[in-house]
């Protein structure tokens, strides 16, 4: 995308934080993300999360650092040490990926494969942007409308062991046929800015459904230590500081946000906002589809970035004149950065 849409999402912020608008239409941003990605173009209902992710997957192409990307033979874990494997992965990820995206919002997974047949275990560790969590609907049948589900089950749903279905079948590398493993999924890593996502939509080949019944979920406080399994002795205690609602059914829903801005909550819907004032600690919603959470201690960008400054830059060009959003040059990296002062 050269830089196209880095540089529209820098002069759209920067155009927001102006103080100058009371409200402001992203029409440029738009249409450029219809221009590369085609489905997002009309005025069809989209899916919040496709639309976040294949932005963040932009921005984070256009300011990625590495031009060249060099090629990594993948290793197998073959009985070394979690750590060792998982620092590896991530060197390796690193050497492709480089940028604030990066830095600031991918995690790692861990996953691991067992065969049934030969007991042979595959572990890999994988980068993430968003924790994709399952809601629980097999019991739906019995579980009311009002039956409100805790975030902490989603969670321990997504890190559930799990047969794979007969249509997902993994190939065994040492049976050297394809098996119905199981697979079992742990968090590894996570990153400053944490993007749950709950899964309230269901497809299958036969049905169709959006699953509303309420969800709780810290609003401070989110403490995520003990299900990480890296053990380096840091904390993993996140704040709330933005929800991507969805009211309505599948067809016909409607999208609003929530967002955090100097300790004050709003309420963004179309061109309306509004003061929430306060949330409680723990909140309930039916509506919530994506919950954004910033560690703590974290503000929301790491240190500078190399090309920031001193930089080496395998792109090489100096920071642009000042840190406007119009000067939001072809390497601006630090543009889209800077200005979100969220
Ligand atoms: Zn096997």
């Amino acid at each position: 995308m050269q830089g196209q849409l880095a540089v529209a999402y820098g002069a759209l912020i920067h155009q927001m934080w102006s103080g100058k608008h009371s409200v402001v239409v992203p029409r440029e941003l738009k249409s450029l993300i219809g221009k590369f990605e085609p489905r997002f173009n009309g005025y069809n209902q989209q899916d919040s999360q496709e639309l976040l992710a294949f932005l963040l997957d932009g921005l984070h192409e256009d300011l990625n650092l590495i031009t060249n990307k060099p090629y990594i033979e993948e290793k197998d874990a073959d009985g070394r040490p979690d750590s060792v494997v998982a620092d590896e992965a991530w060197e390796a990820y690193q050497q492709r990926n480089d940028s604030i995206i990066v830095d600031n919002m991918h995690g790692q997974l861990k996953s691991t494969v067992v065969c049934p047949e030969c007991s042979k275990v595959s572990i890999k560790f994988d980068p993430f942007c968003f924790l994709s969590v399952p809601l629980p609907s097999t019991e739906r049948s019995t579980r009311s409308r009002e039956n409100k589900v805790q975030i902490s089950e989603c969670f321990d749903l997504f890190t559930r062991e799990e047969e794979l279905g007969e249509h997902d079948l993994w190939y065994c590398p040492q049976c050297k046929e394809h098996r119905q493993a199981s697979k079992k999924l742990d968090l590894w890593k996570l990153p400053d800015t944490l993007i749950v996502h709950l899964k309230r939509f269901q497809y299958t080949r036969w049905f169709r459904e959006k699953l509303d019944f309420p969800v709780e979920f810290p609003v401070r406080g989110f403490d995520l230590t003990d299900r990480v399994l890296e053990k380096s002795g840091q904390q993993y205690v996140y704040d709330l500081i933005a929800i991507s609602d969805h009211s309505g059914g599948l067809g016909g829903g409607h999208y609003t946000a929530i967002g955090l801005n100097k300790g004050k909550w709003y309420n963004f819907n179309d061109s309306y906002a509004s003061d929430l004032g306060d949330l409680p600690d723990v909140k309930s919603s039916r509506q919530a589809y994506m919950l954004f959470y910033q560690r703590r201690g974290t503000n929301g960008y790491n240190s500078p970035r190399k090309c920031n400054g001193n930089g080496p830059a395998t792109n090489g060009t100096p920071p642009s004149n000042g840190a406007t959003g119009e000067a939001a040059s072809t390497n601006g990296a630090m543009d889209v950065g800077t200005s979100a002062d969220m």
